[in-house]
């Protein structure tokens, strides 16, 4: 009985000491690439550095950060295409530019932009115009970084494989009262700005009470990392716009390439199971056979009527074919992408793919960056670039309101950054959105006017700078 008394009087004091609010001047909810960045950005900051600032993970950043000190031989598959600009703030605002692992990012020259339907293209020009770059090196370099911080001497601490549970405000009356955040171990944080780079589902959002609006595009994102037949001849990004969706090769470091296909849910669950040469031969095929012939594969394989083998030797007999009607002096490679020869490891994977957008990125102690703002179609390589932008809005805001001696979580502090951000991040949401659909049909009319619209694109300079320009976010809008 006394035992049991004993226990009670302990597990009541456990409660008591972990929901004692501990504070923090900056709570960050989520380490991915958003999370990570701020909470870098924050403490480099010869203004910011003062503030004491938590981030929490429900993930296990440990094992996120091993990937620096023992990167795999492959290279993993959730790779980004980086405009040099978030790269630079990473590096430099963020300070993790001395444990990027450099020799595995691929900087590349441009995009080739080709119809499947029609033979119009757009080819985009520019030295090192974007950069490669695998999430986990992004993640891994800047935990690198924050491990250079002491809690007690520093103010940063590191919260990882711990779940936000519950968010309420400390007086439930007030919304201007500082946020008290639950973890699933029991602590209980006090914060004076709570930042939501929690991603899509963002429960820091749901708090805030901030709508979101989007949709599911019912298709999904088979991602995979590519060995080639040889080095790459041009370093570009090659994109094929197929009536299911874009499909994007795009270039790593050596004889190694990374796959976006977009494509239906049925497609995409049979490329997850085929023998890896096969699903190499249909990248192939994707980037020069018809979809006629695309469809006719898909259908044999899924029906069983046709082997491995069959099919590589049936794709290399009608790309021979397609090869042979070009002219003596075209390279071929000035056309196509280097073959797929290989598939690294198990590095297939598919993701749901999605447009939405939050109404507001802040309200009374509360932020928004990256994914949990908003998310999108990946066929023009924006959605961790503007989760980046997003955070260097929100860094600037937050000194320039330190600097004013104002409160960083007020409003008046907070407003500046959404202002910068959403409309620029809308007309990027949108642009992804209007030509995802618009290639998304193998309507006659349209395929006329959408392939009149790029050759136009592709042989009027100004506006082919203006796209560079805007896939670089090297531009305002
Ligand atoms: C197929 C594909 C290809 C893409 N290609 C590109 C590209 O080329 N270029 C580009 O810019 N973008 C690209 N993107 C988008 C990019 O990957 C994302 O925008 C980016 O990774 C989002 O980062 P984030 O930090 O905002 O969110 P996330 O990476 O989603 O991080 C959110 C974090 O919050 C944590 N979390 C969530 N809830 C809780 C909770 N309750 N408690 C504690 N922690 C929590 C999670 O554990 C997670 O670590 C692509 C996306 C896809 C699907």
């Amino acid at each position: 009985m006394l035992k049991m008394q004993l226990s009670s009087v302990r597990y009541l004091a456990t409660i008591a000491k972990n929901s004692t609010p501990k504070l923090t001047d900056v709570l960050i909810v989520g380490g991915g690439p958003a999370g990570l960045t701020l909470a870098a950005a924050i403490k480099n900051s010869p203004t910011l550095a003062g503030l004491s600032t938590t981030l929490v993970d429900a993930g296990d950043l440990k094992k996120v950060g091993e990937f620096h000190d023992q990167p795999p031989e492959h290279f993993t598959n959730r790779v980004v295409s980086i405009t040099p600009k978030s790269l630079h703030f990473i590096a430099e605002r963020a300070g993790a530019g001395d444990f990027l692992l450099r020799d595995r990012i691929q900087p590349y020259d441009g995009l080739y932009v080709t119809d499947g339907v029609t033979k119009s293209l757009l080819d985009l020009e520019k030295p090192s115009m974007l950069e490669m770059i695998e999430i986990l090196n992004i993640q891994s370099s800047l935990l690198k970084k924050l491990s250079q911080y002491d809690e007690v001497l520093d103010g940063f601490k590191l919260v990882e494989k711990s779940k936000v549970t519950k968010i309420e405000n400390t007086d439930p009356k007030d919304p201007t009262s500082w946020p008290l955040v639950t973890l699933d171990n029991g602590d209980v944080y006090k914060t004076r700005l709570l930042v939501g780079a929690d991603g899509f589902q963002s429960p820091v959002r749901k708090f805030a009470n901030i709508e979101t609006r989007g949709w599911f595009y019912g298709t999904f994102g088979v991602v995979a990392t590519m060995k080639l037949q040889y080095d790459t001849y041009k370093l570009r990004g090659w994109q094929r716009f197929l009536p299911d969706g874009p499909i994007a090769h795009l270039p790593l470091p050596g004889e190694n390439a990374t796959l976006v296909w977009t494509t239906t849910e049925r497609i995409s669950k049979l490329l997850l199971t085929l023998d890896p040469k096969a699903f190499a031969s249909l990248v192939n095929a994707a980037f020069v056979l018809d979809n006629t012939d695309l469809q006719y594969y898909f259908d044999e394989l899924e029906a069983g009527k046709i082997s491995t083998n069959e099919l590589i030797e049936d794709v290399k007999f009608r790309m021979d074919q397609e090869f042979s009607k070009l002219s003596d002096e075209t390279m071929i490679d000035e056309l196509y992408p280097p073959q797929v020869i290989d598939i690294k490891g198990d590095t297939r994977a598919r993701f749901p793919l999605k447009m939405t957008h939050a109404d507001n990125y802040c309200s009374h102690r509360v932020a928004l960056v990256g994914d949990a703002a908003h998310t999108t179609h990946p066929l023009a390589g924006q959605g961790l670039n503007m989760g980046q932008g997003d955070v260097e809005a929100l860094v600037d805001a937050l000194e320039k309101a330190t600097q004013r001696g104002q409160d960083i979580g007020a409003l008046l502090s907070l407003e500046p950054f959404w202002a910068e951000r959403y409309a620029t991040n809308h007309v990027l949401l949108n642009m992804a959105d209007k030509l995802y659909k618009l290639y998304h049909t193998d309507s006659a009319p349209v395929v006329a006017l959408r392939s009149l619209g790029l050759d136009l694109t592709n042989n009027f300079p100004p506006v082919k700078n203006w796209i560079v320009k805007t896939l670089t976010a090297d531009t305002e809008f």
